[in-house]
């Protein structure tokens, strides 16, 4: 038998976690393999921010061309077929996953297409080879949460919905969270009557109460049912949902239905019998180093259950990166952004409200519509929120506006650095630009804004 093929590092996923901690690890001198069973790029490129963002573009752009005549234009576009998106993001996932492969290749990680199975801290499985290595990232990601009630033929999740082809005349979304309002824009655009069921008391609970409030109000002809309990749910011709909510119990039909209720992490085979801990929702374990309490053994990005975001994997994967090449680097959640792409985008960085004192907390705000750049683009919903300690400390921001999700980037760099609001203040913010947005919400804080109506 032939003997088996030893790395330095062994990487189960080839998704944000897996291939950053790669080309990484491969950097630093390591000799590296990695184990992928579907598509390089895992969820983030090929079911996920990628293809939602593909088709977010899409849809706005043919927003955009609606007010065209605002603009002094005459285009027009009817609306654009989901098959249209769909290829759109074939072509450009296919592009990023290449892309991914070209670097893999050139920083010599070796790639083995297949499922990988532990057989113990320093040894893995791919279909029939044997692989020895010293250190281990688990980097399996996570897949959509599928309680047992909707275990049915025909319910969407998000491993489904790049795949469809013809919008449905209505839809019923499970979950007012980020993804599930992402795809609220989508549907609602491209004319599917759309019902966003949310157990929560409003769509995107984590953000500011204003957030959700104008979010609902600005999608019109989304109907949104909060506080909403599912009693039962009839699959024998489209959908029917009995849903119990504040307003009494009510009927809600749909063509199709697409479950955006959370994810949960995905665990390979094996890695229970190592001994590594799995938390209560099944994440494996890990410390400020990413490492497992199996010494040699890390687990990085959605599975282990933090902030599933792909930004956050890839952090991760430098940190355990940096630990398994004797560096000291740990690993810090206090300032992750939250980005949600809808029309305003919504983006948030610091504290949550509810780990602040109202009472001696100061806030500064400043409209979308009191912005010179945002008139010109004839986009004027929405505001930023900047919250301080009562010595000026930026504690958080709040952006719902055109590109918050680019003006969050500048928003923590603040807010991580612990900048007062005097230091916010000290650079020129150019004119007119929507990161004027930021520079009046904290001069609004310090009773300064001269432009705020
Ligand atoms: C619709 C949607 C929109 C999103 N939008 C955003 C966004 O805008 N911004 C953002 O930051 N995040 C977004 N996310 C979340 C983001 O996709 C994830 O946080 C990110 O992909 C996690 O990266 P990961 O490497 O941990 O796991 P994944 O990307 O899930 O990759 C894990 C990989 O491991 C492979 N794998 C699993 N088990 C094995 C095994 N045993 N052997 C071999 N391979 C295996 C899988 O096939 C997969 O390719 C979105 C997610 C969804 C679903």
């Amino acid at each position: 038998m032939a003997e088996p093929t030893r790395y330095d590092l062994f990487i189960v996923g080839g998704g944000p976690g897996g291939y950053t901690a790669a080309l990484l690890g491969a950097k630093k001198g390591l000799r590296v393999g990695l184990a992928e069973g579907s598509h390089l790029g895992g969820t983030c490129t090929n079911t996920g921010c990628i293809p939602a963002k593909s088709y977010i573009e899409s849809i706005n752009l043919y927003t955009q061309i609606q007010s065209a005549q605002r603009f002094g234009l005459q285009a027009q576009s009817s609306p654009p077929g989901l098959l249209t998106l769909n290829r759109r993001k074939t072509r450009i996932v296919g592009r990023l996953v290449k892309g991914i492969e070209y670097l893999l290749n050139k920083a010599g990680v070796t790639v083995y297409h297949g499922h990988a199975e532990l057989a113990g801290k320093n040894t893995v499985r791919v279909a029939d080879e044997e692989i020895r290595c010293t250190s281990l990232i688990i980097a399996s990601g996570s897949q959509p949460k599928r309680p047992a009630m909707f275990d049915l033929p025909g319910i969407w999740t998000s491993e489904d919905i790049f795949e469809v082809t013809e919008a449905p005349s209505s839809l019923i979304i499970i979950g007012g969270g980020a993804i599930g309002m992402e795809m609220a824009h989508v549907f609602g655009n491209l004319g599917t009557e759309v019902t966003v069921i949310e157990a929560l008391e409003r769509v995107l609970a984590t953000e500011d109460e204003d957030v959700s409030r104008e979010l609902a109000r600005l999608y019109r002809k989304i109907r949104f049912l909060t506080s909403a309990r599912i009693q039962a749910l009839d699959a024998s011709s489209g959908f029917t949902l009995t849903v119990e909510s504040p307003g009494g119990t009510r009927t809600v039909t749909g063509q199709h239905l697409l479950l955006c209720i959370g994810r949960q992490p995905r665990i390979p085979a094996g890695v229970p019998e190592l001994g590594v801990s799995l938390g209560t929702s099944g994440s494996i374990e890990v410390d400020g180093f990413m490492q497992t309490d199996v010494p040699g053994v890390y687990a990085v990005g959605d599975v282990t259950g933090q902030h599933m975001y792909a930004y956050v994997a890839a952090k991760e994967a430098e940190i355990a990166i940096d630990h398994m090449t004797g560096g000291s680097r740990s690993m810090d959640y206090s300032f992750i952004p939250s980005v949600v792409f809808t029309s305003p985008e919504v983006a948030s960085v610091g504290k949550r409200l509810s780990e602040m004192d109202p009472s001696v907390t100061r806030k500064g705000t400043f409209p979308v519509s009191a912005l010179g750049r945002a008139r010109t683009m004839d986009a004027c919903d929405g505001f930023a929120h900047v919250y301080c300690t009562p010595a000026g400390k930026i504690e958080r921001i709040t952006i719902m506006a055109p590109h918050a999700t680019e003006l969050i980037s500048w928003a923590t760099l603040a807010v991580s650095l612990g900048l007062g609001l005097e230091e916010f203040l000290k650079p020129h913010y150019p004119h007119p630009t929507l990161a004027e947005l930021l520079k009046e919400a904290a001069e609004d804080a310090l009773g300064l804004s001269v432009h705020k109506p």
